[in-house]
This record gives C-alpha cells, sequence and structure tokens, in this order.
C-alpha cells in the first residue's frame, strides 16, 4: 500500500458531502482545523450501531445491552492502539478536548495544587488550555506562566526551560498550534518538564489527526483530544492519564457508573476510567469514534501526514505571490495550516468573499487570541488542508483570493 501513489480521488469518494455545491460551485473545504468532515463509514456504522444494536451499557443482562456494551468498550481497545497508550484503563471517554482538560484542572489539579504552584502553558494555547487552569487559578491562588514565541510563531526553547521552576508543578501543551499550524518539539519539551518534577498535559487536538501519536513515547502524564476533528462525530472525546495518575484522582462528576457502592451515609468510587464516566455516555459517538481511527488506520496516517505536507508546501508557495498577503505563522516545522491578513482588508470581508467562490475557510482569532495579540492582528484568514484536499483546491483558494484583492483595491 505504502508503495502506490495516494489516491485522493478515492478518499475524497469516501465523504459524501464534498461533492456538494455552495453558491453553485462545488465546495472547496479548507476548514478541517475547526472539524473535520466524515467518511461514509463512519456515518454507516453510527447508524447501524442505532439500527441494530443499541442499548444502554454496563447494565443489561440481555443481548442487546451486552452487545452495545461490546462496542462500547472496544472502542475503547482502538483508542488504545491508535494512541499507543499501555493499558486500555488510561483511556477516558469525555465529550471533547476541552472537557478533558477540565476533567484535570477540577480532579489531579485540585487535589495535587497549592497556593503558589505554578502551571506553564505557551503562547499558542487555544482557550481550552488557558481559561481552565485561570479558573483553578482563581480558586486555588495557582499562578499561571506563560512561555513566549518568537516572530516565526515557535515557542523559544531556551524561555521555555527557564520559566520551569521547582514550583512548576503542571506543563499543559498543545502538540500542534491551530492558529498558526507550529508543531511543537514534545521530544524536548516534555523532558524538560519531568527533570524539574513537574506533569504534562499535552493537548492533541490538531495533532492527532495529522500525525502518527504514541503517549507512551512521547511520556505525556495526561493527554487530551476532540473525535470531531479526526473525521469522528461531534460530542465524543478522549483524556488519556496515566493508569497511577487516574487511579490517584478524585472523580469529577458523580452519579450512575461511576460509583462502586452507594449509601446514604457514603458512597465508594469505581477504579479508573469508569471513576471518571458519570452518567450514560455518548455510546454511538465512541463507536463512531472507532470507525474513524480504523478508516484513517486504513489510508495510513504517515501517507496522509505525507500528502497534507505536500499541500501546505504548495499552498505556502502560492500564497506567497499574493500582492499584500502576509503570513502569519512560519515556523519551521508545521502541519497543514496556513493564517494569513491580505493588506488593507479585513479577514472577515475576505472569508465572504472567499465563501462566494465556494471556499470554505475559517476567519477570526480562532480561540487564540493572545495568538493574535503578539501578531498585531485581531483575525487571521486560515485555511486547514486534510487527507480530503487537493492541489486544485489550493488553486481555487489563490485564485479567489486575487480576485478578491482586486475588488477591494
Ligand atoms: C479545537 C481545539 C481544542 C478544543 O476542542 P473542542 O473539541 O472544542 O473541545 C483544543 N485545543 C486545540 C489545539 C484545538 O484545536
Amino acid at each position: 500500500m505504502s508503495q502506490t501513489a495516494y489516491d485522493v480521488a478515492a478518499v475524497r469518494a469516501d465523504f459524501p458531502i464534498l461533492d456538494s455545491q455552495v453558491r453553485g460551485k462545488p465546495l472547496v473545504f479548507l476548514d478541517t482545523a475547526a472539524s473535520a468532515q466524515k467518511p461514509q463509514v463512519v456515518i454507516d456504522t453510527i447508524s447501524e450501531f442505532y439500527e441494530a444494536h443499541y442499548a444502554n451499557i454496563h447494565r443489561g443482562v440481555y443481548r442487546l445491552s451486552a452487545e452495545a456494551t461490546q462496542r462500547y468498550e472496544g472502542a475503547r481497545d482502538t483508542v488504545q492502539k491508535f494512541i499507543g497508550a499501555a493499558d486500555r484503563r488510561e483511556i477516558v471517554f469525555v465529550r471533547n478536548a476541552t472537557e478533558a482538560i477540565n476533567l484535570v484542572a477540577h480532579t489531579w489539579a485540585e487535589q495535587n495544587l497549592e497556593a503558589g504552584d505554578e502551571i506553564l502553558i505557551t503562547a499558542l494555547e487555544h482557550h481550552a488550555n488557558i481559561v481552565p487552569w485561570q479558573m483553578l487559578g482563581q480558586r486555588k491562588g495557582v499562578q499561571l506562566r506563560v512561555a513566549p514565541i518568537n516572530a516565526q510563531g515557535e515557542v523559544i526553547l531556551e524561555e521555555f526551560e527557564k520559566l520551569i521552576s521547582d514550583r512548576t508543578r503542571l506543563v499543559a501543551l498543545t502538540q500542534v498550534s491551530n492558529a498558526l499550524g507550529t508543531i511543537l518539539p514534545l521530544e524536548q519539551m516534555i523532558p524538560m518538564a519531568h527533570a524539574r518534577g513537574a506533569k504534562v498535559l499535552v493537548d492533541g487536538a490538531q495533532a492527532i489527526p495529522h500525525m502518527p501519536v504514541d503517549v507512551t513515547q512521547m511520556d505525556a502524564d495526561f493527554y487530551v483530544f476532540s473525535g470531531h476533528k479526526l473525521l469522528g462525530p461531534s460530542g465524543i472525546g478522549v483524556l488519556y492519564g496515566k493508569h497511577a495518575l487516574l487511579e490517584s484522582m478524585p472523580p469529577f462528576l458523580g452519579g450512575g457508573d461511576m460509583i462502586e457502592s452507594v449509601s446514604f451515609e457514603k458512597s465508594t468510587y469505581a477504579p479508573p476510567p469508569a471513576r471518571f464516566e458519570a452518567g450514560t455516555p455518548d455510546i454511538a459517538g465512541a463507536v463512531g469514534l472507532a470507525a474513524a481511527m480504523d478508516y484513517l488506520q486504513g489510508i495510513g496516517v504517515e501517507r496522509v501526514a505525507q500528502w497534507e505536507h505536500q499541500l501546505l508546501e504548495q499552498a505556502t508557495a502560492k500564497l506567497a505571490e499574493i500582492d499584500g498577503l502576509r503570513m502569519i505563522g512560519t515556523a519551521s516545522e508545521k502541519s497543514a495550516v496556513v493564517s494569513f491578513v491580505l493588506d488593507g482588508i479585513h479577514a472577515h470581508d475576505v472569508g465572504t468573499a472567499l465563501d462566494q467562490a465556494g471556499v470554505a475557510v475559517r476567519v477570526g482569532h480562532h480561540c487564540a487570541q493572545p495568538v493574535m495579540e503578539i501578531f498585531g492582528v485581531p483575525a487571521t484568514v486560515r485555511a486547514s488542508f486534510a487527507l480530503y484536499n487537493t492541489p486544485d483546491e489550493i488553486d481555487r483558494l489563490t485564485e479567489a483570493l486575487r480576485e478578491t484583492v482586486e475588488i477591494f483595491r
């Protein structure tokens, strides 16, 4: 398989929505960094699960409930293998990356951090990896430190290392910046944090759809991501945590499924992962996520990464030819995201003009306002590429941008 050329037409045929027309033109979908489109096999797996196997899990002694439980727990095995976790009990199903980070803030951090302790993040973080720590800071008097970036949008490693002190209890890092596409050198950063005794939470929301990830090899203490950016359904996400850590943590939400025994005097909690999965979860979502992972693995994550890298290089070269276009984020290691501004034209006007041409891009601050501030722009236009995008679509993007520049000048 790895010897044959990447067959993007075959990949596109798996995604029914890519056949749609927008304003009479074929859709060019360049917003996968916000959420990915879904292959037919994911859509079919979810509807087939509801049609033929659905019941609540972990409860019934009857056949359907046993089947549904098997599919849900099977999805946990799929996730475990996909991210290289050592133990299936290290996989906790949550709603999304945001919930996973909040879970860690309300359990592990609540239990282990005290006033004067520090959490180190980077200037590239998504709001989901900033706000929960600020809220924790307000509750507990914990300080938030921020590692700066350079003009290319790369973390300055020396500064990062200097900011890790004996008071640093947690380093919370994105693996790939959603606003700029910067890939962080975690193989250097994680050992720096561990050397000072800090735990590391990795926000993998933008990484896991686009590159092979092995949480055990990277030695993350926590790793979080969302299913919807990984060709899976929305409403399901994953918190990975090292087993010993999860074992030591108090529950997040209380209710059914997370207990061992309940009386009005006292309840005892189930071991992880059940301890963190109170109530009926998104059963079909977990099953759909497993189907998305199987699909991606069938093509090959490494091959997808290579294809996307070619698209990035092509887009970077073509956009450089556009008059008055300034690229925001030019890191040497980037995933397939281009963020830019056009001289004298507001990003929202660019987005609207591109929509007229059937090209869907994101405009705004991309839930990373601090990054925008550093580059002195309120918003950028962001095009993000995925396994189903083509060189032809990049031409459509650049043509539409040229026309936009002409109209506005
Ligand atoms: C999208 C994203 C999140 C949040 O994901 P949700 O699915 O909205 O919870 C967090 N971090 C990064 C880097 C993201 O791109």
